[in-house]
């Protein structure tokens, strides 16, 4: 070996030492300028589309957000079913309980006009269209809406994704959650290759280890509401092991601020404020 060769191959060596730290650093996600929290879009691009419709996810992929989050009841001749309040009132032009309506009653419903005139005819999707359309494309947050409304619909869901062989990604594209922690447990338990994600309510009191201990036994994910996060918290939760998520952020500063504290995901009904440097 020439001392040219030598040389540039000690070079080559010296880079990578130099390097590897940084990108491993980075990789944490601790790189100022590097570190980039997941956009995670509030029931689509909420902000400016009417919630849970396609006209919202559409949005989201547009506005490169790396997931979505959907709410998922189920209709009263139990098809999965997009939407956020148990009942239809305030998102649709009809009126009644999403489980006292049948599949086909609650897709004539306009979802879209409540929002603005111009989104007349959109439809409560159903969580098979979504999956058929956006897997793949963007990362799905599932949220099991009032699951102890719905006896089996964890079932359903995880039927929904294996039937489709999105159990078996390895990409953590796909989180199902819940404010229900037992439920999130019975998913869980149920198909344990897709990541869970609890939810957590405001608490005056914060969040107590034990709390968070015990979550950590089957979630990967938390997600709690932006004013419970401080930089301790950030580390709590990293140090068991769970990435954090808080939202929901409809103004700049609170993307500015959750992103200063270090959290991992952002949900937000504005995509754009979290891409935004
Ligand atoms: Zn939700």
């Amino acid at each position: 070996m020439n001392t040219n060769r030598r040389t540039t191959i000690l070079l080559g060596l010296l880079l990578v030492l130099v390097f590897l730290p940084l990108t491993d650093v980075s990789a944490q996600g601790k790189l100022e300028g590097v570190y980039q929290p997941l956009n995670i879009a509030h029931r689509g691009a909420s902000g400016y589309a009417p919630e849970n419709t396609f006209a919202a996810f559409d949005k989201a992929v547009e506005m490169k957000a790396d997931f979505f989050e959907l709410d998922v009841q189920m209709s009263k001749d139990g098809h999965l079913v997009v939407i956020h309040d148990p009942t239809v009132d305030r998102t649709t032009d009809g009126r009644g309980r999403v489980r006292d309506l049948t599949l086909a009653a609650l897709k004539k419903l306009d979802a879209g006009s409540w929002f603005h005139g111009s989104f007349a005819g959109e439809r409560i999707p159903t969580l098979d269209e979504i999956l058929d359309r956006y897997s793949g494309k963007i990362g799905l947050f599932i949220e099991l809406k009032k699951p102890e409304l719905y006896p089996g619909i964890e079932e359903k869901v995880a039927q929904a994704l294996k039937s489709r062989k999105l159990d078996q990604q390895s990409d953590g594209k796909i989180i199902v959650s819940s404010f229900n922690h037992r439920s999130v447990q019975r998913y869980h338990r149920l198909q344990p290759s897709v990541p869970v994600g609890v939810i957590l309510r405001f608490s005056p009191s914060g969040i107590s280890d034990r709390q968070l201990r015990s979550v950590s036994e089957y979630a990967s994910f938390i997600n709690v509401n932006k004013r419970m996060v401080d930089s301790s918290l950030v580390d709590r939760v990293h140090r068991l092991g769970m990435k954090i998520g808080a939202g929901t952020v409809r103004k700049k500063a609170w993307a500015k601020r959750l992103k200063s504290l270090g959290v991992d995901g952002i949900v937000t009904d504005f995509p754009d404020f979290v891409s935004s440097r």
